[in-house]
């Protein structure tokens, strides 16, 4: 990895961050590492990689690459791409154990939705240790000699990952619509990409204003097959849309035909950016997953107060007990449902309830993954 490559990596990622990015899958030197050098894990999207050298290169350390399909840590984890299956493929490729003489593996925090931690240290004998939620905090977690204050342990939304998720959603957006325009109705190309790329932009930047519409429902909707959690911003976007092209027909001021033409571009336009808003996302629930109303529950006497639960959280929602002895779950309404928590407790003190009140079997969540519907489907026992 150098400049080049972290460059074209950081372009490509930009702007078709929706499509798989691999990497060589394999082991990967950062400066000169030595048998002491700390051993990272990552999936094989070229980004993260490249982003991963970025932050550490001048540390001296090995990167070991598992084939995540080239799809990010998180994505591939929740999808089943990235579990101990793959670390445990890389593990025994690279060699690694003959390079270093410890037996302590960095795995990314966000992994834990699909590494199983426990499978993974007996079949390996390898030490697990959940690393920071971004590759920032690496460095200072490798200085606190493998430990993560709270802080490196949420993930965010700032407003430069935002405005990256606008422009990835813009540019994919606008590739289709020249495509498909470029035989429909090629006039209206240039105003169609300019309304595309201002609509994304306006919705993920104004993300922290209408959040709290997007939290997931208490109650399944039976109507539709998508839920539209963003119902309310959809209507009103739909409403304007054919009222301002209503009063452009009754002024005059553009024919009828052309007017209906551009209000029904629009409305899929603006449908298709905000139909899974929250989804796009890191900290809202997708619209569109099974288990956006599961509600997880901590099982107070069954807790034997590991700290697992807390550390693999990416929206820390746990809090220790005032006792110090067990966790409880302190903020319901920040989960989204990731399962991470449920995947890594030792004991099965976590887990989750459907709509009807049914308690879900953890192997349900350990070992059955989310499909590109958002249905558990991908079996990775
Ligand atoms: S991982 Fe399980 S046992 Fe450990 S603190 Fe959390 S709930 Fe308790
Ligand atoms: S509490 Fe919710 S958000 Fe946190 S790890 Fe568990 S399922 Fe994921």
């Amino acid at each position: 990895m150098n400049w080049i490559s972290w460059l074209v990596a950081e372009i490509f990622g930009l702007f078709f961050r929706l499509a798989p990015l691999r990497i060589k899958p394999g082991l990967y030197r950062i400066g000169t590492p030595d048998e002491n050098a700390p051993v990272l894990v990552t999936g094989n999207y070229r980004l993260t990689v490249a982003r991963l050298w970025k932050r550490l290169r001048s540390r001296n350390l090995y990167l070991l690459v598992a084939d995540s399909g080239g799809i990010n840590v998180w994505c591939a984890s929740a999808g089943g791409r990235l579990t101990h299956h793959q670390v445990l493929s890389v593990l025994k490729t690279s060699r690694i154990e003959e390079r270093v003489n410890h037996r302590r593996l960095v795995l990314p925090q966000l992994s834990a939705t699909g590494i199983d931690g426990r499978q993974l240290h007996q079949r390996s004998g390898w030490h697990i240790c959940w690393g920071p939620v971004y590759a920032r905090d690496i460095p200072a977690f490798l200085d606190r000699n493998f430990q993560a204050i709270p802080p490196m342990r949420r993930v965010e939304y700032p407003l430069g990952a935002r405005i990256e998720m606008a422009l990835c959603w813009a540019f994919s957006l606008s590739f289709l619509a020249l495509f498909l325009l470029s035989f429909l109705w090629p006039q209206a190309i240039p105003a169609t990409i300019a309304i595309i790329f201002a609509a994304s932009i306006l919705f993920h930047l104004s993300l922290p204003l209408f959040r709290n519409l997007f939290r997931p429902y208490r109650r399944p909707s039976k109507i539709w097959p998508v839920e539209f959690e963003s119902g309310g911003l959809q209507t009103l976007i739909l409403l304007a849309i054919w009222v301002a092209a209503f009063i452009l027909n009754t002024a005059g001021s553009i024919p009828l035909a052309e007017s209906w033409k551009w209000a029904l571009l629009m409305s899929i336009v603006l449908l298709t950016l905000t139909i899974d808003l929250p989804g796009s996302t890191p900290i809202l629930k997708s619209g569109t997953h099974e288990d956006r109303h599961w509600n997880l529950v901590l099982d107070g006497n069954r807790c034997q107060g590991t700290g697992i639960c807390r550390e693999v959280c990416p929206m820390q929602c746990f809090d220790w007990a005032p006792s110090g002895k067990s966790m409880i779950h302190a903020r319901p309404d920040d989960c989204i449902r990731c399962g991470a928590c449920v995947v890594q407790c030792p004991v099965d003190a976590l887990f989750f309830l459907d709509p009807e009140g049914n308690r879900l079997d953890v192997d349900l969540i350990r070992y059955r993954k989310v499909d590109i519907w958002g249905r558990r489907n991908v079996h990775v026992k």
